[in-house]
């Protein structure tokens, strides 16, 4: 079916109109009306070829919600007319030890991501959600409740299974002494989950404008990373959360940490960190990484998210102005993740 959307044409190129096909319904395929689509940094990143030679075009976009238009013959989940959303990945193997145990994000074979990758006949280009219109497997696809707002709902597709998973991995719980780096698309919903669970959440975040807004968002402290906060907050974690987009130092974080505490990598600026042996042997510390959920977790997310009314903090931009929020958000000036009306396509 014909689709319009915005494309990256090259690297680095400003996006702009585009046209193309989506396929027509399989079996086990669901068509639906993109309603909103969310912004993420990671559009940018691979938009700019920041984590090496990507596809072009490019139609980016994996936090996308809509309206169920059409069912293949085989699909149980959907009916016409019900609210759907698709996150970062749209297919995987479905053999493997991760795919039969619901972690199809660490799909053996790869998962196909959204967007910028090739789908399972390696030749069809995967195209995103900054679009009118998708098709995508059922098993892919994830029930959005009539309770949440809709706009607002799109990120939770990948800023919201993103910090939710590594939030119940790490079974934060009442009084788990939580950090999260960065207040931005992915650290606001994770001060909104960890808050939500009980925990004693603290943002950092080299945007001192942002200290209300953190404690709205559910944050009991917020430090100004450029201030000497190293001593005051050494040992004083849990769990951190580096959710920051950019290059930093690690070590003053990890210092941060408690006995057996983690920092848990989320943010994906391409470059590798310097790790100091010391820091981690004393206090036996952890460093882990968490790429966003398995189809199963991001329904129990979306669960979880309509039982205690959360969604994100949203600003709704029109097509046209894509290119403007991309400069935004790199500024670190969105509030607090910009989602695409996708009427405007
Ligand atoms: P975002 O909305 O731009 O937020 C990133 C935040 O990092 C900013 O709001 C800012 O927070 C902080 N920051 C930016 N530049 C900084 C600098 N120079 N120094 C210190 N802090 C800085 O981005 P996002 O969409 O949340 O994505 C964050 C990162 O996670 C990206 O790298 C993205 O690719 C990655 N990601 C990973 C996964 C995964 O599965 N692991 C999934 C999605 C995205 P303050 O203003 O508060 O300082
Ligand atoms: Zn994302």
């Amino acid at each position: 079916m014909k689709t319009r959307g915005y494309a990256a044409l090259q690297s680095k190129a400003p996006l702009t109109d585009f046209e193309f096909e989506r396929r027509p319904i399989g079996d086990r395929d669901v068509g639906f009306d993109i309603k909103f689509s969310g912004i993420c940094h990671s559009d940018i990143h691979q938009a700019r070829e920041e984590w090496g030679p990507a596809l072009f075009p490019m139609v980016p976009g994996h936090e996308i919600v809509g309206i169920v238009t059409v069912i293949g013959t085989k699909v149980s989940k959907f009916k016409v007319g019900d609210r759907i959303g698709v996150g970062v990945f749209i297919d995987s193997c479905k053999e493997c030890r991760n795919c039969k145990r619901g972690m199809e994000h660490f799909c053996s074979e790869g998962m196909t991501a959204t967007y910028n990758s090739l789908e399972r006949d390696g030749k069809t280009v995967a195209f995103g959600g900054y679009s009118n219109y998708f098709v995508v497997d059922e098993r892919y696809a994830v029930k959005v409740s009539e309770n949440l707002d809709f706009a607002g709902s799109a990120p939770l597709l990948c800023a919201g299974i993103t910090l939710y998973s590594p939030i119940r991995h790490w079974e934060v719980k009442k009084d788990s002494r939580v950090g999260v780096m960065g207040l931005g698309g992915l650290g606001h919903m994770g001060v909104k989950f960890a808050s939500a669970l009980g925990a004693e959440v603290t943002v950092f975040s080299h945007s001192a404008s942002k200290a209300a807004d953190a404690k709205r968002l559910g944050a009991s402290n917020f430090v100004d990373i450029s201030s000497d906060w190293p001593k005051m907050h050494r040992k004083g974690f849990d769990l951190i959360l580096n959710t920051v987009s950019a290059e930093l130092d690690l070590e003053p974080y990890l210092q941060a940490l408690d006995t057996d505490g983690t920092l848990v990598i989320i943010g994906l600026p391409g470059k590798p960190y310097a790790i100091n042996a010391g820091t981690m042997l004393e206090g036996r510390r952890s460093i882990s990484g968490s790429m966003i959920g398995g189809m199963a977790e991001l329904q129990e997310m979306m669960d979880f998210c309509a039982e205690k009314n959360i969604v994100s903090d949203v600003e709704i931009v029109q097509p046209n102005q894509i290119n403007r929020a991309y400069e935004r958000t790199i500024k670190s000036d969105v509030k607090y993740r910009f989602v695409i009306d996708a009427s405007g396509f």
